[in-house]
């Protein structure tokens, strides 16, 4: 069986966790295995790494900061060969230039495009433990990309897809995947099984638990996706296509506080507005979430959306550029806002779903400041310090606790 193993910051953040983690792999080995690694940068490197760029540079050039962050994951593939070596059994580290890991141009934000898998078959053959650098690519410059905060997770699923893997085990500090963040819930419950639609939903939403890509690509190849704990050995969730056991409404809810809301406010009420806006924040590479569009009035009208809150400058920036041709009044943005999600496929048969979901908030007096649903989805926009409050109203209401 060829597996691919990856494990998250906290799973390798010290020797301990280190020696922990290739004991587990060295255990899959002796059973006969071929074993794929994929890590990321130990504990909360990544962080220190980008915390070092701004210290010299506020706003460091984005090839330069993928250079320096894919650095991190280096040390920790390295470390874990050394580790294995130090248990007798044959392991080699390789980044993502050694097993050639094609990606797109875009620094800090790239998409996987091509893996070879040469190297890595020919290393499995001489018997050895492969480990592969989460996180990063290289584009057609021959630049190391990295592809987005959280990005191991679809290094490795990539991997398992390229690799015609058996599975694919997503290692993390919790040990599954929950109905809602029990450190902020704490009658959150771990799921059995969850499909990759309500997955990439709840990923996508603020779960934290994988990173979105790597859902998308898992159900995009079929991969056997399993979320588990690499502190114990608890079973964790399995994440598929369908899932047996009875349908809950909701499997699901989750929060997003790295958003901000951006108003443009006295737009003229004409074609090609809309157009305009979006296609200005698109050339800046940023993701537009919820979009709000009020009646026109006196020949005006206002749009509202959400945006990443770490993309709020670079937003600003491109809505600067265009001011004249768009002739609007004014920009107004709120960055203490925070999404609320509830996810499930059950909710596509069941329309008074989103009702509840206001009831609820409602009795908590919490305000909605924007809405957007899909089939198997409600999301509301909320102040950030309600995120926690709403939360429990709603996992109580929907019954997903134990
Ligand atoms: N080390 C990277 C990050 O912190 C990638 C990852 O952990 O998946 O975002
Ligand atoms: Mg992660």
């Amino acid at each position: 069986m060829l597996v691919v193993k990856k494990f998250g910051g906290t799973s390798v953040a010290d020797k301990d966790r280190i020696m922990n983690v290739a004991r587990r792999c060295v255990a899959d080995y002796k059973a006969g295995n071929d074993v794929v690694v994929v890590l990321s940068a130990m504990g909360k490197q990544t962080d220190v790494l980008i915390d070092m760029a701004r210290s010299v540079n506020p706003n460091p050039p984005r090839r330069e900061l993928d250079m320096l962050m894919t650095t991190g994951e280096q040390v920790s593939v390295a470390m874990m060969a050394m580790a294995m070596d130090s248990l007798g059994v044959p392991a080699v580290s390789l980044n993502a230039y050694q097993v050639a890991m094609h990606t797109t141009s875009v620094y800090g934000n790239a998409r996987l495009k091509r893996i070879d898998t040469e190297r890595i078959r020919n290393e499995l053959d001489l018997k050895k433990i492969v480990i592969i650098t989460g996180f990063q690519g290289v584009n057609k410059y021959d630049d190391y990309t990295t592809l987005g905060r959280g990005g191991s997770d679809t290094t490795a699923v990539a991997l398992a897809a390229a690799l015609h893997a058996d599975k694919c085990e997503i290692y993390t500090d919790v040990e599954g995947v929950y109905t809602a963040d029990p450190r902020i819930v704490p009658k959150a419950r771990k799921l059995k099984e969850i499909t990759y639609d309500e997955m990439l939903d709840l990923a996508t939403l603020g779960a934290g638990v994988l990173h979105n890509r790597s859902v998308e690509l898992a159900k995009k190849y079929g991969v056997k996706l399993v979320v588990r704990s690499s502190m114990s050995e608890a079973e964790g969730t399995v994440v598929k296509e369908v899932v047996k056991v009875e349908r809950m409404l909701v499997s699901g809810v989750a929060a997003d506080k790295n958003v901000t809301r951006v108003s443009v406010v006295g737009l003229e009420d004409r074609p090609g507005v809309a157009f305009r806006l979006f296609d200005a924040l698109a050339k800046a590479n940023i993701n537009v979430d919820m979009i709000l569009q009020s009646i026109g009035r006196d020949d005006t009208k206002d749009i509202t959306f959400t945006i990443p809150r770490d993309m709020e400058t670079d937003a600003i920036n491109a809505i600067e550029n265009i001011k004249d041709t768009l002739n609007m009044q004014d920009v107004k943005v709120n960055s203490h806002v925070a999404k609320v999600s509830i996810v499930g496929a059950g909710m596509m048969s069941n329309p008074g779903v989103a009702a509840r979901m206001f009831e609820c908030l409602y009795n908590a007096n919490i305000n909605i400041r924007m809405i957007s649903t899909s089939e198997i989805r409600v999301t509301v926009l909320i102040d950030e310090k309600e995120v926690d409050k709403a939360m429990n109203v709603i996992h109580d209401m929907f019954g997903l606790e134990d």
